[in-house]
């Protein structure tokens, strides 16, 4: 079988008005690349044609590859499943709504072949809400924080992987997931090319707020476990607040005496402080270990080996061998 040297993914969903000049587009940049490539659709258990047409283009084309799941799974879940298909040793991946432009592919293919292993883009001119667009800085930003990678653009979904961090992806069991973040948590040398954007060609958005809201969940724990630490910190605060004003009213108690204590009322207070503190504390105590328990049952790898050099240790042992 011929080495792919590139793959280029696409998860789908409901998008049969877009199908064909989506499958045409790729084809025109991807034959001018002069690589062996294969185009990936995978159809997210489309209600419409999408997959039928998905079935037609791979019998009419030699390198086009359908994948077709049996329900909807979701855009990242479509992605992974291409990601377990494709043979390719340089992996792009973008959007079936045309938004993001094939033509910039061999850009993107250029970064990494220039050493860059996970290279992701910036849309210039975003073609999207208001809303949608204040959304996304607000994550982008909190990821920028969190990864400490400073990459501007998290939601675009035109990005390409070099072959040892889509292993190290599918290396991943977790099911929830937000490829792009997974994909910068295994990255040596990330790199970002601005490149167009044009708004959705026809359809509508599959994600609505909920669906959206639920993707910020998917991307905020597939990163970090912050939000349980915040509540250590929240509960160590309070339980110092609430420890302190109760020696303190025990303080004045002494030196006022119980009329000042309004009958014991403070002291009450002053002990269901301190409780409530304590409360807090165990609970982002307890959810310290879940995390744990989360990144355990993640069973994300560790690490991941790029190369093992040296390897003709038989070979040594076997000089050492024949030296005794
Ligand atoms: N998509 C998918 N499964 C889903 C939702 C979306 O495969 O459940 C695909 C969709 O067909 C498109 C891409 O993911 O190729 C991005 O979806 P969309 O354009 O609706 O998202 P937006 O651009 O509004 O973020
Ligand atoms: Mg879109």
């Amino acid at each position: 079988m011929n080495r792919i040297e590139l793959s280029v993914v696409i998860p789908v969903y409901n998008e049969e008005s877009n199908l064909g000049s989506l499958i045409d587009r790729c084809m025109n940049v991807l034959w001018n690349c002069g690589v062996t490539f294969e185009l990936l659709l995978v159809d997210d258990g489309s209600g419409d044609r999408s997959a039928q047409m998905i079935g037609n283009a791979a019998e009419h084309y030699d390198e086009v590859v359908g994948v077709l799941l049996n329900r909807n799974y979701g855009q990242h879940a479509a992605i992974m499943a291409g990601f377990e298909h494709c043979r390719g040793e340089i992996v792009v991946t973008l959007d079936a709504d045309l938004q993001n432009p094939p033509e910039e592919i061999p850009r993107l293919v250029e970064m990494i072949n220039k050493g860059h292993d996970v290279v992701g883009s910036v849309r210039r001119n975003r073609k999207d809400s208001f809303f949608r667009r204040l959304a996304s800085s607000a994550v982008n930003w909190v990821i920028r924080r969190s990864t400490g990678i400073g990459m501007r653009d998290y939601g675009c979904m035109l990005r390409a992987y070099r072959r040892d961090i889509i292993d190290a992806i599918l290396a991943c069991r977790e099911k929830t997931t937000f490829i792009p973040v997974l994909a910068n948590s295994f990255a040596s040398s990330p790199a970002e090319v601005e490149v167009k954007h044009d708004s959705r060609r026809d359809g509508e958005s599959k994600y609505n707020l909920f669906r959206l809201i639920t993707l910020q969940f998917d991307l905020i724990t597939s990163m970090t476990t912050f939000p349980i630490r915040m509540l250590t910190f929240i509960g160590i605060v309070l339980a110092g607040i609430g420890l302190g004003l109760s020696l303190l009213i025990l303080v004045l108690r002494l030196v006022y005496g119980p009329t000042w204590a309004v009958g014991g009322v403070f002291t009450l207070m002053a002990v269901v402080l301190a409780f409530m503190g304590i409360q807090l504390l165990s609970l982002g105590l307890i959810g310290e270990y879940i995390g744990r328990v989360f990144v355990q049952v993640r069973d994300r790898p560790a690490f991941w080996v790029k190369q093992v050099v040296g390897l003709n240790v038989h070979k040594k042992i076997k000089k050492i061998g024949e030296v005794v």
